[in-house]
């Protein structure tokens, strides 16, 4: 059994909710009450859900706060105000919903598409988008290697979005041909990751990136989380990314 706290009301759940207002407010973001609120339906939503349906094996109220919600809101270290206020991403392989969600209910105007290939997943996600009242992000079922051939999702994102996809080579052929030229690709992964990072660099720029920076996380219960952008620089070659299976099976 998980502990789960009991909640009764609305002020109840801010409660439960507090400690993540105050561990956001050290990456510059304000949560309101109503914010707060929502957040916590995610959570009780998603460990129900959890029961019948494998989306997560994070489910302590305490690790969610920091594992899933703080880690995903960790990613707006790398974006700019403007991004913040209105940019559109797609998040490659998005499981429960991270780190998009989180985004979302952090900065609301922000949109875009929550893409992961199993279909009890999206269920659950088409779900929890529509009880929290995302109305800026729609859920795709598909895998990233057939996405990305589709004109209407092929370069068109300011940022594109991926949380325990794939190691950086794989990653950054699911991911670099959804950016649009002038966006970024961010990828979360631990902070001793430079060797994997390295051996990527030859994937990054046959597919039109160019490693912008790593930015440490350094949050409390972070403290070994990187964030790796990668600017997108070159439109990617139409053979990108390969068929399903081969980016991970076979990296560049
Ligand atoms: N981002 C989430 C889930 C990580 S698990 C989190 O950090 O919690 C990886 C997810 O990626 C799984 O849900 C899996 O279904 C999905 N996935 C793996 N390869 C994929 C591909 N090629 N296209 C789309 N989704 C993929």
């Amino acid at each position: 059994m998980t502990s789960q706290p009991e909640i009764v009301s609305f002020e109840d759940s801010i409660k439960a909710m507090e400690p993540l207002r105050q561990a956001v407010s050290a990456l510059g973001i304000e949560l309101v009450d109503a914010q707060l609120d929502k957040f916590y339906t995610y959570y009780k939503e998603m460990v129900d859900w959890n029961q019948r349906v494998n989306l997560t094996g994070i489910t302590e109220f305490q690790d969610v706060l920091t594992k899933h919600y703080l880690d995903s809101l960790s990613v707006s270290l790398a974006l700019s105000d403007e991004l913040k206020s209105n940019g559109s991403f797609i998040d490659v392989g998005t499981g429960a919903g991270f780190p998009g969600i989180p985004l979302c209910l952090a900065f609301p105007g922000m949109g875009g598409t929550l893409l992961d290939a199993t279909g009890k997943k999206t269920i659950f996600l088409e779900y929890i988008v529509e009880i929290l009242g995302l109305d800026r992000l729609s859920v795709v079922k598909d895998r990233a290697e057939t996405l990305a051939m589709a004109p209407e999702h092929r370069e068109v994102y300011d940022i594109v979005l991926g949380r325990g996809l794939a190691g950086m080579a794989a990653f950054a052929e699911l991911t670099l041909p959804f950016a649009k030229v002038g966006g970024l690709v961010i990828a979360q992964k631990l902070t001793n990751s430079s060797e994997e990072i390295a051996a990527a660099s030859n994937a990054i720029e046959l597919l039109g990136g160019e490693l912008k920076e790593i930015i440490q996380v350094a949050q409390k219960g972070l403290e070994n989380r990187a964030l790796v952008v990668v600017k997108k620089i070159m439109p990617t070659p139409m053979r990108y990314p390969r068929r399903p299976g081969s980016p991970s099976k076979n990296p560049l």
